[in-house]
């Protein structure tokens, strides 16, 4: 189910995936929009958007929001998960990693094998119940930041599995870096908008560090 940029719930309250709406991309879908939002609330767009994980109460209001979309698109009943200054540097961190991860990959969205820095080791609880059905299910654990990466990192986990961990990328215009997820039926998107950042000027840097990289400088 996608989530429209206008979409209400009962209240008249807002339903968004506030980070991602802000650079007018379209949220990935289901669960996976999570760690997509995630990876949008950076300052990025022009003009320059704030930081959503700058201070405490933009970044409270960012996790209330995001973990509302997410209960919605998963169909379970949104955790109420209270932060404090020390989530803030945590939660900032998981992001950058998982930036750098989707940055370092080679043009068909493939992680590259030759990274030199091995990914920063983020732990985080899951545990695993058998539901009415009985189907096991993953549950996030922990409380403040660590409930947060637990529930990105299973989302990463589940995308992995789906085969669509690929098409969630950064776009490479170095100005943006806005994260998209890619709909192509190839894979093959670079930028997040082609209007706005696949422009000549960008296609030229991006070919020249491609030139770069393949001559083994
Ligand atoms: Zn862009």
């Amino acid at each position: 189910m996608s989530v429209e940029p206008d979409g209400q719930r009962e209240g008249g309250v807002v339903m968004v995936w506030s980070a991602s709406t802000r650079y007018e991309v379209e949220p990935a879908p289901v669960g996976l929009a999570l760690v997509h939002d995630l990876l949008n609330t950076i300052s990025a767009g022009r003009p320059r958007a704030a930081d959503l994980l700058d201070s405490l109460s933009d970044a409270q209001a960012w996790v209330d929001q995001a973990l509302d979309c997410w209960a919605r698109e998963r169909g379970q009943v949104a955790a109420q998960v209270p932060l404090t200054e020390s989530d803030l540097e945590e939660l900032r961190g998981l992001r950058a990693e998982l930036r750098r991860l989707l940055a370092s990959r080679d043009e068909d969205g493939m992680d590259t094998d030759d990274r030199t820095v091995a990914p920063a080791v983020h732990v985080a609880a899951a545990a695993v119940r058998m539901d009415r059905t009985g189907r096991a299910v993953l549950e996030p654990r922990g409380q403040g930041w660590r409930y947060v990466a637990a529930l990105v990192l299973l989302e990463v986990f589940q995308a992995q599995q789906a085969d669509a961990w690929r098409r969630l990328k950064i776009c490479r215009n170095t100005r943006c870096t806005t994260a998209f997820f890619d709909r192509s039926r190839n894979n093959s998107g670079v930028w997040h908008s082609t209007k706005t950042c696949g422009n000549p000027e960008n296609l030229r840097a991006h070919r020249a560090r491609q030139r770069v990289r393949g001559s083994g400088v």
